[in-house]
């Protein structure tokens, strides 16, 4: 069967929530990315103006939503972000090229979209496109299969998948069952010596309230440089954090390789800002880090992640994914591929008192009980869309 079309929009996923019945983020007791009223620290903290505000500078673009139509009707549907160029990229550039192609042929999709995109670079904006569409393409495969996805990746490889929560509501997210917790650090270079002990500071005071039995993290969101990561792997040694992530800035190939050189004691994590699998495949092959955080909505999609998953497998590497369980993408991975260990739920998780199943933006998103997941075995992705609902995006 051949495709028949391809065409992306740009949503309000956010509205599409709270169309849909559930909360939106906001809804509760406050921003849960927020530690004492402070933001979390970003690569702009350097300018005054930006600090402590990611959303003073980060681009206003919404979410891409991908159709894939195949000759008898049938559509695959896939997601990704930073919609005002990326709707373009998908629209101007790939549709021409994949409408009349194999509706099954995944990987020449995924070749096709790497190299038409080379004269202006596959990383970046062009790999959210491709995501956007490999995504959709997997999701279209499924349901002419009619098999889930996680089945045609070869899973399952686990009977449930092992959830973590990000964000400063950690008594809430003990409460909903979750065995780990992820902070957002709020302090970075700017803030010198005194933010440092404030981040010890902080640190202490959920490892007191959580005990020793809780894993914690800590995302550093592209906002230090190799001395101040070393500096602050140092200071919180006591308080055995899991993994240090994303804390440099993502194309400091290098600086990655001095913290690994300064810190070998440290479990270290990155790669949400990383797109395919040629960034993952360096690092691998250098050992920059200990976790590869692939975003299968960023990265290039279902093929780019498997691609990364074998490269880790093969390196004795783990990957969890970037916000993994927020969405049914990677949900499916997370279920299929023996070197994704834990799944990540973050975008504030929910407000406290607000049940997961309430936050939900695509219909037929399976929703983490007890610190677990299992994904839809529904065909494709799970998702529980008809025409009607395209049309009322
Ligand atoms: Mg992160």
């Amino acid at each position: 069967m051949k495709i028949k079309e391809v065409k992306a929009f740009e949503v309000d996923v956010g509205q599409l929530r709270a169309r849909h019945g559930g909360a939106r983020r906001d809804r509760g007791q406050g921003p849960s990315y927020a530690w004492e009223g402070l933001e979390p620290a970003s690569p702009m903290a350097r300018y005054q103006e930006y600090k402590g505000s990611r959303s003073a500078w980060s681009a206003t673009w919404k979410s891409t939503v991908c159709v894939v139509t195949a000759e008898d009707g049938t559509f695959g549907l896939g997601i990704s972000g930073l919609a005002g160029p990326v709707v373009r990229i998908i629209n101007d550039h790939f549709a021409p090229h994949l409408e009349g192609e194999e509706c099954m042929a995944t990987e020449k999709a995924f070749d096709m979209m790497a190299r038409t995109a080379t004269p202006f670079g596959s990383h970046g904006l062009a790999s959210f496109a491709i995501s956007a569409v490999d995504l959709a393409l997997w999701d279209l495969k499924g349901k002419i299969e009619e098999r889930p996805v996680y089945e045609l990746l070869g899973g399952p490889q686990k009977e449930r998948i092992p959830c973590y929560a990000t964000g400063f509501d950690y008594e809430w997210y003990l409460e909903l069952g979750f065995g780990a917790v992820k902070l957002p650090l709020p302090y970075g270079p700017v803030d010198g010596a005194e933010g440092l002990a404030k981040a010890e500071e902080m640190v202490a005071s959920v490892r007191d309230r959580t005990g020793p039995g809780v894993d914690l993290m800590l995302d550093c969101w592209m906002a230090l440089d190799v001395d101040y990561t070393v500096r602050l792997a140092e200071a919180l040694r006591p308080y055995r954090i899991r993994w240090i992530e994303d804390f440099l800035m993502p194309e400091e190939m290098d600086g990655f390789a001095e913290v690994r050189r300064r810190l070998p004691w440290q479990t270290l994590a990155t790669g949400e800002h990383w797109y395919m699998p040629q960034t993952f495949w360096h690092a691998a092959k250098r050992r920059l880090v200990d976790i590869l955080q692939p975003d299968p909505l960023w990265a290039g999609g279902i093929s780019a992640c498997v691609r990364i998953c074998y490269l880790a497998e093969a390196a004795g590497l783990e990957v969890i994914l970037h916000g993994g369980m927020n969405n049914p993408y990677g949900q499916h991975l997370s279920f299929a591929m023996p070197a994704i260990t834990w799944g990540e739920r973050s975008g504030g998780v929910s407000p406290p008192g607000v049940p997961l199943s309430e936050t939900v933006s695509l219909p037929g998103t399976a929703v983490i009980e007890d610190g677990f997941l299992v994904p839809s075995d529904a065909p494709g992705f799970g998702l529980e869309l008809d025409a009607a609902w395209l049309e009322s995006i």
